[in-house]
């Protein structure tokens, strides 16, 4: 063995003992008559002591110690005169009497260290560096947990775990596919799946009635902070349920990981249709932690020739508590953040309570003080609040309402990432219209089944179609998304026909399910969780880079293998395809 012990797990129990470790150098420190070693690995830092007076050629060996050295020592545990009470090894160190270095390094191009030096593009490049650190490993730790904590519960519910394919059929319906090109199928190609929808669901057809999988999904969109060219779900299906039961099913095991990985205690979760998300927070992924809910002013602002106002479909306001002191610098910094592009308002009217009752707005010259008070009281503000309204087309004013009300929860620290506030969104429209192309999309997916009430509306009014379909949202954040599915052959039929499908089309890309539900498909329904998202969520961070081992940067590239790459002619032409090129 290399080593008797690991680096995080001696203290003064072990006081005496004669100890082996291995692992690299964090960092080493030569004070003349001793040098001291951090040693570093998966478990902790542990310190090593050279005596120069005792042991001269060892101390000198251990001074010629770089950084990231790997290095076994042998030596006894001995209490620090010097405590270090932050560390768990911090009592203790070791003095050696035997060193042998397993390998030597290269100077690390950046601090293997909690805050490092090094930019992202470096620490990506060098990710096995990167992964030395305590803080990324961490995170690599609470998604291993995370992903046990999810089996067990699963398994203790009933569910089994079944690897669905990973090369299926390219469909047109939902993000762009990955293809990959098939060499015994000349100019055919396989697609890398989006979610195993449609496997899961023949699951169900096929009687496994709990189904789970913590599984890679792939969609090649354009990249974000929160989004990777692949990732991880934990895709779930059910049969023989209501949506009440799968709402009730997830929010257990929502329940479980909080309790399990976070320690945190969840009541019941909220539930809240699209449509009072969409009316009270602009938004259907509501941030809860905070209240500062929309107020309608639209019929109350009408009249006065403010002509903001009377060209607006939508006044719309939120009451920011304690905010009446806001210098004119920072209301023309929200000003200005409203205007944003990627905000989108016109302008912003603000009213200001001051603490002696008085009212004082942008646009005084179009309202008196009594008007005023009649906004103040639909807002139920008080003295010391401001009233920030935004007016306009409905959608568009909403969104932008949205983003203020985030950016006023952060700047009142109303958002702080240790508290969770969970809910279910439900009620999702089944279709959503898109002026480009001039035809419905599903919002969810072609799966999903209309609320039986709202059946007879699809000839109608397709668009006013509510469906049974969910969202987990935690924090403002997408966490999963599922549905009720259809499972009747005609039913489904008519949905692809809604969105444009010839019966040919539908039948070419989806007859394998059609075909199943003539053969007893039971009701079912189910869900999937993002999951690099749901462990950056609970590691309170906005990335869900820092929660995956190797991922790929803003341009869906792995800069350590560097990859995609070209391949070799032979490559090419044994898969008969000829690249063309554009010249850059
Ligand atoms: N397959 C869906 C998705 O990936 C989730 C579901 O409906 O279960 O969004």
């Amino acid at each position: 063995m290399l080593r008797s012990h690991t680096c995080g797990e001696l203290n003064l129990t072990h006081n005496g003992q004669i100890v082996t470790l291995s692992g690299w150098v964090q960092r080493s420190r030569d004070l003349g008559g001793m040098t001291f070693v951090d040693l570093r690995d998966r478990y902790g830092i542990t310190q090593l002591v050279f005596n120069m007076e005792t042991n001269a050629p060892l101390c000198e060996e251990a001074r010629k110690l770089g950084r990231e050295y790997v290095i076994s020592a042998t030596g006894t545990v001995t209490e620090r005169s010097n405590k270090n009470l932050k560390m768990p090894t911090g009592e203790i160190e070791i003095f050696v009497e035997k060193l042998e270095i397993l390998n030597v390094s290269k100077i690390p191009p950046f601090t293997i260290e909690d805050n490092t030096d090094g930019g992202d593009e470096l620490r990506m490049k060098y990710r096995y560096l990167d992964l030395r650190r305590n803080t990324v490993r961490d995170n690599l730790m609470l998604r291993h947990h995370m992903g046990i904590e999810t089996r067990n519960y699963m398994n203790e519910i009933g569910f089994i775990e079944v690897e669905t394919p990973v090369l299926i059929k390219s469909t047109p319906e939902g993000a762009r596919d990955f293809v990959v090109p098939s060499r015994m199928n000349e100019g055919q190609f396989y697609a890398l799946p989006q979610s195993p929808q449609t496997f899961k669901q023949l699951l169900m057809v096929a009687g496994l009635d709990k189904y789970f999988q913590i599984v890679k999904c792939f969609r090649d969109e354009d990249l974000r902070a929160d989004r990777q060219p692949e990732f991880t779900q934990i895709d779930c299906e059910m049969s023989f349920v209501t949506q009440d039961d799968i709402l009730n099913t997830f929010e257990g095991l929502t329940r479980h990981l909080f309790k399990t990985v976070k320690s945190v205690d969840i009541n019941k979760l909220p539930r809240m249709t699209f449509a009072d998300a969409m009316k009270n927070y602009g938004n259907d992924k509501p941030d809860i932690r905070f209240e500062m809910t929309f107020v309608e002013l639209t019929d109350l602002v009408k009249g006065h020739d403010f002509k903001v106002f009377e060209d607006a479909e939508l006044v719309a306001g939120i009451n920011a508590n304690g905010c009446a002191g806001y210098t004119r610098k920072q209301l023309d910094a929200l000003t200005d953040f409203v205007k944003r592009p990627q905000v989108g308002a016109g302008g912003l009217i603000y009213v200001r309570f001051n603490e002696d009752g008085s009212l004082k707005s942008s646009v005084d010259k179009f309202y008196t003080e009594d008007d005023l008070k009649k906004w103040a009281a639909a807002f139920n503000a008080k003295p010391g609040d401001l009233m920030l309204i935004l007016a306009g087309v409905a959608g568009k004013t909403r969104k932008a309402l949205s983003e203020l009300r985030l950016e006023m929860g952060n700047q009142l620290g109303l958002r702080n990432s240790e508290v969770f506030a969970p809910l279910w969104v439900v009620d999702f429209p089944l279709l959503e219209w898109d002026e480009d192309t001039q035809r419905y999309y599903a919002m969810h997916h072609p799966f999903t089944s209309p609320k039986p009430e709202d059946i007879p509306m699809l000839d109608t009014d397709p668009g006013k179609v509510r469906a049974n379909a969910y969202d987990l949202v935690i924090n403002g954040v997408e966490i999963g998304g599922g549905s009720i599915r259809i499972h009747n052959r005609d039913l489904q039929k008519r949905m692809f026909t809604i969105l444009g499908f010839t019966d040919e089309d539908a039948q070419a890309q989806f007859g394998f399910l059609m075909n199943a539900f003539e053969f007893g498909a039971p009701p079912h329904g189910g869900i999937a969780f993002g999951f690099d998202r749901m462990c950056s969520l609970f590691g309170g961070s906005d990335s869900i880079r820092d929660y995956i081992a190797f991922p790929k940067n803003n341009s869906g590239r792995d800069v350590m293998i560097d990859s995609p790459s070209p391949i070799k002619q032979e490559q090419l032409d044994e898969l008969k395809l000829k690249l063309n090129l554009t010249e850059k």
